[in-house]
């Protein structure tokens, strides 16, 4: 898309979250081509985006807009140093990083909940959306993975895109057949799973998909969507199971006046929170979070969070976080693997490998991070100070990056 915008050498570009779906690594060399178009070309800009760090790496001015009005705008140094308005200063203070949402660690068990041993998943040429790689070689996009989650754990998977992050979620829910190793929840073999085992691992295992359009029926509304799951697998009668969504739909806090809607009809942001009520409508004990925070604002973001969190406290929820947002995984979860070009390059405690990575690709997407001027000051040892709502906090988050 941005290569197709830019293609007519135009002499305004309007940028709408270009590199919100993007990890940080391709993210920095967009942003770097961007910067150099205008500096060449003196190409006009205008960047939307709800990340404030990457408005502050390539932008001048910057507008602040909140429920269809300017709230604040001026030099990008200015507002960001010396906000005037509360709600820029509650979005410079809700970038991701800034804060520890303290997981909870679950009981240790000698059986973990999942465990993927071994695990590869090719596509063959030709088979792919686009039509195939113009070879015969099948394409590994999961080459011998080896990963477990325990009971109430958090996990995290970070990673560029096309690492296989998405693959390896789609393999568990068995919407790609792995071609060897074996995915197991609670011992039992995943892959051999049928008839009544099947519907019952389906609502042990949910997951929330990384585009929210393409994972919604376009033809029910949002609230029919969310009840469905809850009558189809016949926990409750249609009229219980569409006050069931109700519940649910206030839970990830989308207003009523929105559920009559289909999803074409909703922003990215609160779609995306449709398909977390959708997940967790059968009460899964393991979700897949594919990439579900990356089409939010920062704010809205920082609510998903904390529903997460609060539903592991609360019905011991297991959490498999897939982002390419190094400083979310980094307050969210225990632990994280890093992968790259379908391996793991790196795993351990989240807060350490991503603190003190060791290997070089890790190294190299935690230094790719567009960070806000202030933040990247702040020393690796030093915790941030946090924002008074958020003194529930377990421990004081460090920033884990240093700057570039
Ligand atoms: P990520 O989620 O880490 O961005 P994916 O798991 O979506 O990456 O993709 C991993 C690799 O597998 C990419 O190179 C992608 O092009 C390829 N891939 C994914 N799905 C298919 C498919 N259905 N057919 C062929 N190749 C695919
Ligand atoms: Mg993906």
């Amino acid at each position: 898309m941005i290569a197709a915008a830019i293609g007519c050498q135009p002499k305004m570009l309007i940028a709408d979250e270009p590199t919100t779906a993007l990890d940080v690594t391709v993210q920095a060399r967009i942003l770097e081509l961007l910067k150099e178009l205008n500096r060449k070309n003196g190409l006009a800009m205008i960047l939307i985006s709800h990340d404030l760090g990457v408005v502050a790496d390539i932008c001048s001015r910057v507008v602040v807009m909140r429920n269809g009005e300017v709230v604040e705008q001026g030099p990008i140094d200015e507002v960001i140093n010396r906000p005037r308005h509360p709600y820029t200063r509650l979005l410079i203070e809700s970038q991701p990083g800034r804060k520890s949402y303290g997981a909870v660690s679950g009981p240790d068990r000698a059986t973990p909940l999942l465990s993927i041993e071994n695990l590869s998943v090719t596509f063959q040429a030709g088979r792919g959306p686009l039509g195939g790689f113009g070879t015969d070689n099948p394409f590994r996009a999961i080459d011998g993975i080896d990963l477990k989650i325990n009971t109430g754990e958090t996990v995290g998977i970070v990673g560029e895109s096309g690492s296989g992050k998405s693959t390896l979620a789609r393999s568990i829910i068995r919407l790609n057949t792995p071609s060897g190793g074996a995915i197991r929840l609670d011992g039992q073999d995943v892959g051999a799973l049928g008839g009544e085992a099947l519907a019952a691992f389906r609502r042990r295992v949910q997951m929330v998909f990384q585009n929210p359009y393409d994972s919604l029926n376009p033809r029910l509304t949002i609230a029919e969507a969310v009840a469905e799951p809850i009558w189809r697998h016949g926990i409750a009668d249609r009229k219980a199971a569409q006050k069931e969504a109700d519940v649910l739909l206030d839970m990830v806090e989308l207003p009523s006046s929105l559920r009559d809607r289909k999803p074409l009809q909703l922003s990215g942001g609160q779609c995306q929170r449709v398909g977390l009520a959708r997940a967790l409508a059968l009460k899964p004990q393991l979700l897949i979070a594919d990439e579900i925070t990356s089409a939010l604002d920062v704010t809205t973001q920082a609510q998903v969070l904390e529903l997460l969190v609060r539903l592991q406290r609360e019905r011991s929820l297991t959490l498999l976080y897939i982002s390419h947002d190094l400083a979310v995984v980094s307050s969210l979860c225990q632990r994280v693997y890093v992968f790259k070009a379908g391996r793991v390059v790196e795993q351990g405690e989240a807060r350490q490998v991503l603190f003190t990575p060791q290997d070089p690709y890790t190294q190299a997407l935690v230094g790719s991070l567009a960070r806000l001027p202030s933040a990247p000051a702040i020393p690796l040892s030093q915790p941030v100070v946090t924002h008074a709502r958020w003194l529930d906090c377990r421990r004081p988050l460090r920033f884990p990056f240093r700057n570039r």
